[in-house]
């Protein structure tokens, strides 16, 4: 039996930030993908210039937008800053980039190999050629929203948001949020404007709609703004933003995985990249203090009261978009508040 002294499970942007940074303190790192290509993922693209826009390299960047355009049943309000606010890369292209960087750093990553489960320091993992057992000393679960590490620690997850996206084959000029309690209710409709193409698609709780019933949702609204999105080319993906921690003994959880996107806003690269580079540290120095990782989870926490607040009193939900807006417009309240990162 092959013996690792980490096992990362996902290469999404939690595993590989997670799994690069042990491989460059020299420990011996395995990386799985149950997918054969590595970077695509069900995404609007977004990362923002405190969180991450300084962090990639400027080839990577589809677009970069200052202004934000945010609207609301009766508002419309454009926010402009010196520096991108938002900017747009293809998951495609940074997940290529980022698997790069593990190579160089030393990580072994094993695309096609999907990990079944796990227990007593083996994992069992699949693949072309069969089930194959690895044993570790330390399981990092970065296997995103429906996580199969989770699973196996037995924590639920109550806590989830639904996004859809599509590409349009057209680029729009500007970046826009569209606040619409009546189809989304504490969620949103973007456009995300990339190179060639832009993103478009709706974010809400998945406590509040099925799949089909967001999808409907989506079109009409994508009707009323004059967007035609191409429907067979519409594809969902969960959010989980049930947080319960990163440590459970020797095994690990970051990103998606750990419960640890927005609620709010479905913002997740981010949290991803912080937690997979935190819990790298805490398995190199277990007296690691964490700050990063307390830093994150007083933001989420924050988002998740407000989508809870939000969603219990949905009635009033349009009227608190109205006043949220003109907080922004007043600069009551700063766009940046409403990301993971911090200012
Ligand atoms: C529609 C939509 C739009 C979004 N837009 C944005 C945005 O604009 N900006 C933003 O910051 N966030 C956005 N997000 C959230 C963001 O995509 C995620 O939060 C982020 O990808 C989380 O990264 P991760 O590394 O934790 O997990 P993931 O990126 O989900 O990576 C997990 C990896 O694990 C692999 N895997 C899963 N199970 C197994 C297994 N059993 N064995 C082996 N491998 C496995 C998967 O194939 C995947 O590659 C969006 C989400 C959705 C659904």
């Amino acid at each position: 039996m092959e013996q690792t002294d980490i096992l990362v499970v996902g290469a999404g942007p939690g595993g590989l930030a997670c799994a690069t940074a042990l491989a460059r303190q020299g420990k011996k790192v395995i990386l799985l993908e149950r997918k054969s290509t590595l970077g695509p993922k069900v995404c609007a693209g977004g990362i923002t210039w405190h969180g991450l826009i300084k962090l990639v390299p400027r080839q990577l960047i589809e677009g970069a937008f200052p202004a934000q355009i945010i609207r609301s049943g009766r508002q419309s309000i454009r926010l402009e800053e010196k520096n991108p606010i938002v900017a747009t890369v293809s998951r495609a292209e940074l997940g290529q980039w980022m698997a790069g960087q593990a190579r160089e750093a030393g990580v072994r990553i094993l695309p096609h190999t999907k990990f079944k489960g796990a227990g007593e320091g083996r994992a069992l993992l699949e693949s072309k050629r069969g089930e194959q057992t690895i044993g570790y000393r330390y399981l990092v679960g970065a296997d995103g929203s429906n996580s199969r590490v989770r699973r196996t620690l037995g924590l639920p997850v109550e806590r989830i948001g639904l996004g859809l996206n599509a590409m349009v084959p057209r680029v729009y000029p500007e970046m826009e949020w569209h606040l619409c309690p009546r189809l989304f209710g504490s969620g949103y409709g973007w456009i995300f404007p990339h190179a060639h193409q832009t993103s478009v698609g709706a974010y809400a709780d998945a406590r509040l709609f099925s799949g089909g019933e967001l999808k409907r949702r989506l079109l009409r609204w994508c009707t009323e703004n004059r967007i035609v999105l191409p429907e067979n080319e519409i594809r969902a993906g969960l959010v989980n933003y049930d947080f319960r921690g990163v440590r459970f003994g020797s095994t690990f959880l970051v990103g998606d995985a750990a419960g640890l996107a927005s609620g709010l806003t479905g913002e997740g690269i981010y949290p991803a990249l912080v937690s997979g580079q935190a819990v790298a540290k805490l398995i190199l120095d277990p007296e690691y203090p964490g700050q990063e990782l307390r830093q994150l989870a007083r933001n989420h926490c924050k988002h998740s009261t407000m989508v809870g607040f939000a969603t219990r009193y949905l009635g009033i939900g349009s009227v608190l978009m109205e006043i949220l807006l003109l907080m922004l417009r007043f600069r009551l309240l700063d766009f940046h508040a409403l990301e993971m990162s911090d200012i």
